[in-house]
């Protein structure tokens, strides 16, 4: 075996013990042995290295995993390493910390009229937050291994261009190269991604414990958009230009408004947040979504008729589309996100009703889900992201360990969780 070979090897089972623990929790060195099928004297090397590089620390937790004698369990570390996410949407500008177990390490917004400021100027905002971040985690001794900014349009992952946000009024504006210049040298990477892949990549990751491999996250946003992100065998599916998932430009109708987009008769100027509002009667009742969201909960909640009325119009634009969608892809549920989610007890009955009627139902019939990621679930995916391109590939961080060191294990196994594809950069 060559070195390249050895080294490959190593760094493949750096991440299948990372991800194990990652995926199941405190574990003993020897479950994990046996979980995987490495031997236990690699793991044990496996576990001291993750422990060197500040991935995983000795768990207080004994007598974890299915067998031998109690011992130390292992876990993942808190403290170590954090991904960044930023967020633009129509409204606000957000920053968000996470860390390896999931918490959160920062979380800070500002509200902004996006769409009517120039793009330099957002960016300088965003960038101001993101400062903010670092700051935070150099004062916690916090390693940042990656940003990646979640945006409401189409980006061209590999350059991190935003092509275009119909709903900001950007188009081609060089996100990332904008954001680098702002921020100066960091020494980590910097993404820029569509915020709807991002939400179903949070949902993919961490959703409920449901574990779902092929799945469709719905974003209603709070402003006019509605995005999508397709999970097709436990990976993002991005279409050949990485465009994909442009389901409020889906068109339900030859007819109905002009949209941003240029075309007419768009899922979202019928389904979307803003007609919703608008048709409920709803506009100018408050700047914030927040609030209202709940003049329109309660509205409904007391039986309004003109609440319900907009709420029903809406949940039968959404289910049309949605028909479509289970004929087409074939998943095995549809997650409701952002403002879907926040209204479900009006809409999951008659998307429910209505997905009956695709043609695979009786056989294979399409789950209706609630996201439990409320207004997170995009900056947690972009969060998320750097510190699973880390599970990945641990030797990324904790430099100290040299490549040339020796070890032992020779035996590759194809990890038998399933394994947590990275979305960029692989
Ligand atoms: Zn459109």
């Amino acid at each position: 075996v060559s070195p390249l070979d050895q080294r490959a090897v190593r760094q493949h089972n750096l991440s299948l013990v990372i991800r194990h623990v990652a995926t199941y929790g405190v574990r003993s060195r020897a479950a994990i042995a046996v979980e995987t099928g490495l031997n236990k004297a690699t793991v044990s090397s496996l576990v001291a290295e993750l422990i060197g590089r500040g991935l995983v620390v000795e768990s207080a937790h004994t007598n974890v995993g299915t067998v031998g004698r109690p011992s130390r369990g292992v876990e993942l570390a808190g403290n170590q390493i954090a991904g960044i996410g930023l967020c633009i949407t129509e409204k606000h500008l957000r920053a968000y910390g996470l860390d390896l177990t999931g918490a959160v390490r920062f979380d800070e917004s500002l509200v902004r009229d996006n769409p009517s400021t120039p793009p330099h100027e957002v960016l300088t905002d965003l960038a101001t937050l993101a400062s903010d971040a670092l700051a935070a985690f150099e004062r916690e001794r916090i390693t940042p291994v990656g940003v990646t900014v979640a945006l409401p349009g189409l980006v061209d992952m590999s350059t991190g261009k935003l092509f275009v946000a119909p709903n900001l009024n950007w188009s081609e504006i060089p996100v990332v190269d904008l954001l680098r210049e702002r921020l100066g040298s960091v020494g980590f990477r910097i993404h820029a991604e569509n915020d709807a892949n991002l939400a179903a990549l949070a949902e993919l990751w961490d959703g409920a414990g449901r574990r779902l491999r092929d799945f469709v996250y719905v974003d209603g946003g709070f402003g006019a958009g509605v995005g999508a992100g397709i999970v097709a065998g436990g990976e993002l599916f991005r279409g050949a230009a990485g465009l994909a998932g442009e389901f409020g430009h889906t068109r339900v109708s030859r007819r109905g408004p002009r949209c941003r987009c240029g075309s007419r008769g768009c899922l979202e100027n019928f389904a979307g947040w803003d007609a919703l509002i608008r048709r409920a009667g709803l506009n100018g009742t408050g700047e914030d979504s927040v609030e209202i969201l709940d003049v329109l909960r309660a509205r409904a909640e007391a039986g309004e008729r003109r609440t319900l009325e907009a709420l029903s119009e809406v949940a039968s634009w959404l289910s049309l589309s949605l028909v479509s969608l289970t004929n087409l892809l074939g998943p095995q549920a549809v997650v409701l996100g952002g403002c879907y989610a926040a209204l479900s007890e009006w809409l999951v009955p008659r998307v429910e009703q209505d997905l009956r009627l695709s043609l695979s139902a009786p056989w294979s019939p399409c789950r209706v889900l609630v996201s439990e990621l409320g207004r997170e679930a995009a900056i947690r995916g972009a969060a998320g992201l750097a510190l699973h391109q880390v599970l990945h590939d641990p030797t990324a961080v904790g430099g100290s360990f040299s490549e040339d060191r020796p070890y032992s294990d020779r035996t590759m196994f194809t990890p038998r969780t399933s394994s947590v594809r990275l979305a960029a950069g692989e």
